[in-house]
């Protein structure tokens, strides 16, 4: 495999970063997990566009301008003849000292992973998972806006580990007032009599780009959309619930808390969202 390192394309034996990198050291740095669908960078503008205001979210100056990060991401994936692939793109704050202190470190570092991910088994995306909500709480944006895709997802890590725990493959999240966020790595959303609804980035959700392809192929579908304060009775009661995510694509949600959502099944508008999501993914996006 080809990595993309700080303006170099290198054998991932040589990808390395030094053990000084505050990416490393603090979890300082942000990233963008990127799809490539028929040799098609999905929204990649989107993508580029949040990993710079994440960037500056943090006071982090991205070595790249929009043109060369396209550039870059296009070429990792020409490099290791990809034309389906899922595309992980970091930029760090870079080596430093012992202390936090970011301006001490002079160079942030920026690679690109292109490779492939299965975050559930195949067979969960027909059938739909069967979830729990954990104890750990998505972060206050206080503390931290969920609107920054930042490397601190050490309380995502926790969820997912309480999901387990509980025997399940991923988690419902709340927030600090105990209203939904969204799951350790993906957006949320509920269908209830006919209404498509999602919590908004004031509830905690990190502004997904497959929850914006999914909003928007609910406007088409002709659906009612809105974004929603919802509480786990939301969830429980809803008729139909499913996921989205860069790496979760679309896939559906069939119980939550031990209570069944809808009749147990996917629903018909998941089932309506989630084809028409792999149909146009594909279709959209930069060619590589
Ligand atoms: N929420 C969190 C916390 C995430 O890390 C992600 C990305 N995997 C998402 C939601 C989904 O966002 P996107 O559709 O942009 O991948």
């Amino acid at each position: 495999m080809v990595i993309y390192l700080d303006g170099k394309f290198v054998d991932e034996s040589e990808a390395k970063v030094s053990v000084f990198d505050h990416g490393l050291l603090y979890g300082d740095g942000v990233f963008e997990g990127i799809r490539l669908y028929s040799g098609n960078l999905f929204r990649l503008d989107e993508h580029l566009e949040r990993l710079e205001y994440s960037a500056k979210a943090i006071l982090l100056k991205i070595p790249l301008d929009r043109a060369a990060l396209v550039q870059a991401v296009a070429e990792t994936c020409r490099r290791n003849r990809l034309t389906d692939a899922y595309i992980r793109l970091v930029v760090t704050r870079g080596p430093g000292d012992l202390g936090l202190a970011p301006w001490l470190c002079p160079k942030p570092t920026l690679f690109i992973i292109a490779s492939r991910i299965s975050l559930y088994p195949p067979e969960h995306y027909e059938k739909g998972l069967a979830i729990v909500t954990v104890p750990t709480r998505r972060i206050g944006p206080a503390a931290l806006p969920s609107t920054v895709k930042s490397l601190n997802y050490l309380n995502n890590i926790l969820a997912k580990l309480e999901a387990r725990q509980a025997g399940a493959l991923e988690a419902i999240m709340l927030n600090e007032q105990g209203y939904v966020a969204e799951c350790t790595a993906d957006n949320v959303f509920i269908v209830r009599k006919g209404e498509i609804l999602t919590p908004g980035a004031a509830q905690g959700a990190l502004q997904g780009i497959t929850r914006g392809a999914a909003i928007d192929i609910a406007r088409e579908l002709g659906a009612p959309f809105r974004e929603a304060i919802l509480t786990r009775y939301d969830l429980w009661c809803a008729d139909e619930c499913f996921l989205t995510g860069t790496g979760a694509e679309v896939i559906p949600v069939v119980a939550l808390d031990g209570r069944e959502i809808g009749d147990g099944r996917p629903g018909p508008v998941t089932r309506r969202v989630a084809e028409a999501f792999r149909r146009r993914a594909p279709l959209e996006g930069v060619r590589i």
